[in-house]
């Protein structure tokens, strides 16, 4: 028999009824079982009528279930969502630290580790604490030729989501929100247009997120608009689109969400916009939290690099690969940039003039006010404090809102400005953009 272990309990069912389909004789252990139901896993686990057995890694690591499977003879154990062990990585669960004990527990018997999202970094961390000795390693490409990858300006999402829905009436897909009450919110306001959307998070009742993952998976043309709740373990093969509102926390979970499109290999596209509010606050949710230093580093880190993901001018998919540490040839031709490249413009004087307001008017006001002055607004707010008669004031009426907004967040994310993490998102200088003030260097 072998074990396989999985941490997705409400979905070891399904699985269970597709590999009994197929012949295999399959069975799962765990929690959602009645006491009965349990027993007789056991005896045909005792009397060799098991190839597989699904469990949970709370369940197996318990003394009685250990005890019980080292008296049969396990031939392998797989464990599955392998990426879940580390500390550091996108879906870490306390209960699979304790999976490294499986060496001393089944001595001798194969394990395997495996998962769809590792980078380098996650994959060392497996091995150390799944205990694996020297195993050897079998990476297949990261490249999902099919997934067409769009990242956009955030202007008016609601509008910009229906833009794209236009070409994508009649499909299923994803739409992924940050909050619950926003995927509330989109869902209905899809509905009301003509499509056919459900919300989906783990604040609703538990029937309703069967019967909306149900009617998903069966029913053609539903559009789900989710948290993060929804999608482990989803495998439904046209997804025609995976839609991010908001941007996630890191490049992992964007390929991991995104990955649930098109895995019928047919043409599908993963299509997101952000803007500089969601830079503004995840830069605070990153600075304000209150986990130790280490892992603030590592939050940072990740961050910093889709933040730079999504501002690359070269071909997407080269750059989401190299970030799993694998090369393309050539340009893909089927990502944004490659599809239409953006205009790139040298940005040292509109840079100048941001951070010379920036700075000016005292590193107090969030990107708003700071716009108004440079485009010589007169707001309340910019009389009142009287920046209309600053030298900056109006420098830059040559760009509109939304183009400073783009500048402001490109900025950000190249590190010559920082966000306030007080709440109030307040733009200061760094260190880096005095060099940029002063001329030293150039903004390509
Ligand atoms: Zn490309």
């Amino acid at each position: 028999v072998t074990l396989v272990v999985s941490p997705l309990i409400a979905l070891m069912h399904d699985q269970v009824i597709a590999l009994e389909q197929l012949g295999v004789a399959a069975a799962c252990l765990n929690s959602s079982l009645s006491r009965d139901e349990q027993r007789s896993v056991l005896e045909r686990l005792r009397d060799g009528r098991l190839q597989l057995l699904y469990v949970a890694p709370e369940r197996l690591m318990q003394d009685r279930t250990l005890e019980e499977l080292k008296s049969c003879s396990v031939s392998l154990v797989a464990i599955d969502e392998a990426h879940c062990v580390s500390q550091w990585g996108h879906d870490f669960r306390e209960d699979y630290l304790a999976l490294g004990e499986l060496a001393q527990a089944f001595p001798g018997v194969p394990r395997m580790a495996l998962t769809a999202t590792a980078p380098e970094r996650v994959r060392a961390e497996i091995v150390e604490r799944l205990a694996l000795r020297s195993p050897a390693k079998f990476i297949a490409s990261f490249d999902r030729p099919n997934i067409r990858y769009v990242v956009r300006s955030k202007v008016d999402a609601k509008s910009q989501l229906l833009g794209f829905l236009a070409d994508h009436r009649g499909d299923a897909g994803i739409v992924y929100c940050m909050t619950r009450k926003r995927t509330e919110a989109v869902a209905g306001w899809l509905a009301d247009h003509g499509f056919d959307a459900l919300p989906y998070h783990a604040g609703l009742s538990a029937v309703t997120r069967t019967e909306n993952q149900r009617r998903f998976l069966v029913d053609e043309g539903v559009i789900v608009v989710a948290t993060i709740a929804f999608g482990m373990g989803i495998d439904k093969p046209d997804v025609r689109f995976v839609a991010h509102l908001d941007l996630p926390k890191s490049i992992e979970s964007y390929y991991q969400e995104t990955g649930r499109a098109g895995r019928d290999g047919q043409p599908s596209v993963a299509w997101m916009i952000y803007g500089l509010q969601d830079v503004v606050r995840l830069r605070q949710m990153v600075e304000s939290s209150t986990a130790d230093e280490t892992h603030k580093r590592s939050e940072r880190a990740k961050l910093d690099a889709l933040l730079g993901w999504c501002e690359v001018t070269e071909c997407r998919r080269r750059s989401l690969l190299a970030y799993f540490g694998e090369s393309l040839d050539e340009d893909c031709g089927n990502c944004d940039v490659c599809l239409t490249p953006p205009d790139v413009f040298d940005g040292t004087e509109p840079a100048q003039k941001i951070l010379s307001t920036i700075y000016r008017t005292g590193q107090r006001f969030g990107a708003l006010h700071v716009i108004d002055v440079v485009t010589g607004k007169r707001s309340d707010k910019v009389q009142t404090h009287r920046h209309d008669e600053l030298s900056v004031f109006g420098v830059g009426a040559e760009f509109d809102v939304q183009q400073w907004r783009s500048v402001l967040r490109q900025l950000i994310v190249l590190g010559y400005l920082s966000v306030d993490t007080s709440g109030f998102g307040a733009l200061r200088l760094t260190r880096q953009s005095r060099t940029l003030l002063r001329g030293d260097i150039e903004l390509p």
